[in-house]
């Protein structure tokens, strides 16, 4: 079917993983341009293909999009979906808008930097520009550089540098839902969104709420102990862009040192990505990638099910499979059992926390993997190897979070550790050693 193209000059606002109407900076600058704004969405199906249809963040996606859909009802707005690759979509979208400019937030992933280039050049073809902001942190990667303009490899003195910075400044905020206020046009009617072809939705969704102050007063103190739930699970928030990191660090500046840190290493994680996007499957360690692994299916499968015969490492594999969440101080003690005890390369590792995690995010999947495997930068030295059965006494002192997960772990019927740690210890220490 053709569609006749509407003459007036119009931009176009691509919605990625920035979904949220207020402080979001390349909305606010398309608004800003005064130029009437279509706000578009493309379920990208290069990217769906590589999940199973029903991934719950396909209906995370979908439903915060309707959300969106039904709010900008009330300023004369909507979300207009697109389904293909990015550019079928914009194909559409010049054969039905007279483009002048499409603005976008940066992403910063190898495969999204290769997509917006190739988005760029069709569009530049076509006459169209393609305008990008900062959006999803707080510094681009290309601002927190050593003196000499190279990237930092270690957390400290990139932390440093980037505590700098933000002496410098003052965060900004982005009023890209006032803007939409004051253009306020008619409201129209709501028009639920079709749903996306090849996949399969549920009512799954998140609130896109922010910490409350006293879990980030406290997070310090407790944010170690699984059982206490006292993390501020806002990962899978900012995955999508629900809430704005410049708000969250604000929060932060005045709250929490330690969280600010936190949000600090996911800086650091990104800009490694961007500085270097070898590392989504390469070691940044190079010489770490000649470790013979032990690419044991069965050994994985056990790790993958949490019945290793270590009730830590099961409770937290239990946690990731049943609610694709893992505790932080989980993570690491999984993903070092994995890597050292049972010398299983990170990168598979790696690929079962893409496919399990809500707030799988690349480059801190991939940082905290090289970190927790010594393969990275700025990662634990290869010596040192966790105890899983001191990381339980001193993170789950009452058996708390293991007993949650794991009520058995008493009983006959659970497993004996599947590798003893001294023996498993003394041999990543050889192989680790020989390389
Ligand atoms: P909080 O402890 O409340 O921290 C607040 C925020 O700070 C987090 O949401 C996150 O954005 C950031 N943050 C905290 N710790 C880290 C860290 N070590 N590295 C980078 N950012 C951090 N985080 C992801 O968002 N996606 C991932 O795919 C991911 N994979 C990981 C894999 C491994 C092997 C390890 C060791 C860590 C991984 N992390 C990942 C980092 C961290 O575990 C999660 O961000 C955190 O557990 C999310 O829970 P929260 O929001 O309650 O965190």
């Amino acid at each position: 079917m053709t569609t006749r193209q509407e003459n007036s000059p119009v931009v176009v606002f691509w919605f990625r993983r920035d979904l949220r109407i207020d402080d979001n900076h390349a909305l606010y600058e398309a608004l800003n341009t005064g130029l009437p704004v279509k706000i578009a969405f493309i379920f990208d199906t290069e990217i769906i293909r590589n999940f199973k249809s029903d991934d719950v963040r396909f209906s995370f996606i979908f439903n915060r999009l309707q959300e969106i859909n039904r709010k900008l009802a009330q300023y004369g707005q909507s979300v207009h979906l697109f389904h293909g690759t990015p550019t079928e979509a914009f194909e559409q979208m010049v054969g039905r808008w007279n483009m002048i400019t499409v603005f976008a937030n940066e992403d910063y992933e190898p495969a999204a930097q290769k997509r917006d280039n190739n988005i760029n050049q069709f569009l530049a073809g076509k006459g169209i520009e393609f305008k990008t902001y900062t959006d999803q942190i707080v510094f681009h990667p290309n601002r927190v550089l050593k003196p000499d303009g190279k990237p930092y490899t270690v957390f400290t003195p990139f932390g440093k540098r980037w505590r700098q910075r933000l002496s410098e400044i003052q965060i900004p905020v982005f009023d890209s839902e006032k803007l939409l206020q004051l253009r306020k046009e008619r409201a129209c009617a709501v028009v639920e969104l079709p749903k996306p072809e090849g996949i399969i939705l549920t009512g799954a969704k998140r609130k896109a709420a922010f910490p409350e102050p006293q879990l980030i007063q406290e997070y310090d103190q407790k944010r170690d102990y699984p059982a206490l739930d006292a993390t501020s699970r806002v990962s899978v928030l900012l995955r999508f862009g629900l809430i704005s990191i410049r708000q969250l660090a604000q929060m932060a500046i005045k709250e929490s040192n330690t969280y600010l840190n936190e949000l600090i290493w996911r800086e650091f994680y990104m800009s490694i990505l961007f500085h270097f996007p070898h590392t989504v499957n390469q070691s940044f360690k190079k010489r770490y990638d000649a470790i013979s692994w032990n690419l044991n299916e069965a050994d994985f499968q056990r790790w993958c099910c949490g019945e290793t015969g270590y009730p830590i490492v099961d409770a937290g594999m239990r946690q990731l499979n049943a609610t694709g969440f893992m505790h932080n101080r989980l993570r690491m003690i999984t993903a070092s059992f994995l890597t050292k005890h049972l010398l299983i390369d990170w990168r598979w590792g790696e690929a079962y926390f893409a496919q399990k995690l809500h707030d799988y995010e690349q480059s801190s999947n991939v940082g905290g993997w090289q970190w927790a495997a010594s393969t990275g930068n700025d990662a634990v030295p290869y010596f040192r190897i966790f105890n899983p059965t001191l990381q339980s006494k001193r993170f789950d002192p009452r058996n708390e979070f293991i007993r949650q997960w794991v009520p058995e772990f008493e009983s006959l019927s659970y497993p004996k550790p599947m590798v003893e740690h001294g023996f498993a210890r003394k041999r990543a220490l050889e192989v680790y050693g020989r390389v």
